[in-house]
C-alpha cells in the first residue's frame, strides 16, 4: 500500500516588521526544504500581532520576497489580527483554571524595583515576588485592556530538539511571569504561537535559535492548555555579521528585494544559502528544488553562520567561483 499523507505539518511564521534579509531566507529556505523533503503540509502565516511594530505592505512584500525565492505552501496566508476570538478563548481557558492574572506593573515598575533586563533578549525577569496576592485565583478573562501575565511554575522544561539536541530551560528564572496578553487589548507572540500551532495542525516548528528559550514558555503554555501534541522542535543557529550580532541593517542590505531589485538570479541567493548550510559542489545557479533535494540537516554548522561583505560582493559579482568559504564565530 503506499504510504498515507504525513500527518505533519509546519508553517512558515514572517512577522511583517520589516523586509526578511539573507538570515531570514536561510531559516524559511530550511524550513520549506524540510517540509518538501517529507511530506509536511505548509501553513503560511503573518505574524502582525505586534501593534506598533508592523509595517504597512511588509506582509505581501514578505509573500513575495518568499515566492521569488521559489518557497510554496499549502495553506494561507494566514493572518493573525483576523480574528482575535481563538486567543480570547485560550485565555479564557487560562484564567479559568488560575494560570494567569491581570497585572498593570510596566516594565519601568519593574526594573525600577531591581529586576535587570536579560543579556541578549531585553527583556525583564518578572520574579513570583510580583505577584499580587490573589494570583492562582480561577477567575473570568473580562479586562481586555490591561496586561495579563502567565504564572510561571518553578521548573525546569526540556526542548527536546531535532538540531540542537536536549535543552533545558527555567523560564520562571530567565522571564518570571511572562506576558500573555498585551496592553494594546491583543494576544501576547507566546500565547498566538501556541493557539495557532495548535489549531492549525503544526507539529514541526522550525526557526532560528533566539527563540529556543520562548520554546519552554511555549510548551509551559501548551501543557496549562492541555493542548496535545506538543510540536517537535528545530532551532538553527542564526546568520550573524562578522561582529557576531545577529544580521541587521548595520551589516548592510541584505534584503531580498534589494538583491532582487539588483537584477541578482534567486538561485545565486539560494546557492549562498546552501553553503550556509554546509553543502558543497552545488551549481551556480541552485533552485529551492534542488536544495531540497540536497538538505542534510548533519551538513548545517552548528555555530552561527557568519555574514560578510564578500559574501555580498559574490551574490553581485555573477562568477562562477564557490561563495567566499566562512569560519562562523561562536
Ligand atoms: N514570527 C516570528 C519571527 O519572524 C517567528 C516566530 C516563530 O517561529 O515561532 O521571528
Amino acid at each position: 500500500m503506499p504510504p498515507g499523507p504525513s500527518p505533519h505539518a509546519t508553517r512558515l511564521a514572517p512577522s511583517p516588521t520589516g523586509a526578511l534579509h539573507l538570515g531570514n531566507a536561510r531559516t524559511f529556505l530550511v524550513n520549506w526544504a524540510l517540509a518538501r523533503a517529507r511530506g509536511w503540509r505548509i501553513v503560511l502565516r503573518i505574524e502582525d500581532l505586534d501593534g506598533p511594530r508592523i509595517r504597512p505592505g511588509a506582509a505581501e512584500a514578505a509573500i513575495d520576497a518568499l515566492q521569488w525565492l521559489g518557497l510554496d505552501w499549502d495553506e494561507g496566508p494566514h493572518y493573525q489580527s483576523a480574528d482575535l476570538s481563538p486567543y480570547r478563548e485560550a485565555m479564557e481557558r487560562l484564567a479559568r483554571r488560575g494560570s494567569v492574572y491581570p497585572s498593570a506593573l510596566s516594565r519601568a515598575d519593574v526594573e525600577a524595583a531591581g529586576s535587570a533586563p536579560q543579556e541578549g533578549s531585553g527583556e525583564v525577569v518578572f520574579p513570583a515576588s510580583f505577584r499580587p496576592p490573589d494570583a492562582g485565583t480561577p477567575r473570568s478573562f473580562d479586562d481586555h485592556a490591561t496586561p495579563w501575565r502567565f504564572l510561571t511554575p518553578d521548573a525546569e522544561v526540556i526542548v527536546d530538539d531535532a538540531f540542537a539536541g536536549e535543552r533545558r530551560v527555567r523560564p520562571a528564572g530567565d522571564i518570571g511571569d511572562f506576558i500573555v496578553w498585551t496592553r494594546h487589548g491583543q494576544p501576547a507572540y507566546q500565547l498566538a504561537v501556541v493557539v495557532d500551532d495548535h489549531r492549525q495542525g503544526v507539529t514541526q516548528v522550525v526557526r532560528g535559535d533566539d527563540l529556543i528559550s520562548s520554546a519552554g514558555r511555549q510548551l509551559l503554555l501548551y501543557r496549562a492548555l492541555s493542548l496535545v501534541p506538543e510540536p517537535t522542535y528545530t532551532h538553527l543557529p542564526l546568520v550573524r555579521g562578522a561582529d557576531g550580532r545577529r544580521l541587521a541593517k548595520r551589516h548592510g542590505d541584505t534584503r531580498l528585494d534589494t538583491y532582487r531589485a539588483a537584477g541578482i538570479d534567486p538561485r545565486r541567493v539560494v546557492r549562498l544559502l546552501a553553503h550556509w548550510c554546509g553543502l558543497t559542489g552545488t551549481p551556480p545557479l541552485l533552485s529551492a528544488a534542488e536544495f531540497r533535494d540536497r538538505l542534510d540537516l548533519r551538513t548545517i554548522p552548528r555555530e552561527p553562520v557568519m555574514f560578510t561583505p564578500e559574501d555580498d560582493a559574490w551574490l553581485k559579482d555573477r562568477s562562477d567561483r564557490p561563495p567566499p568559504s566562512r569560519r562562523a564565530r561562536g
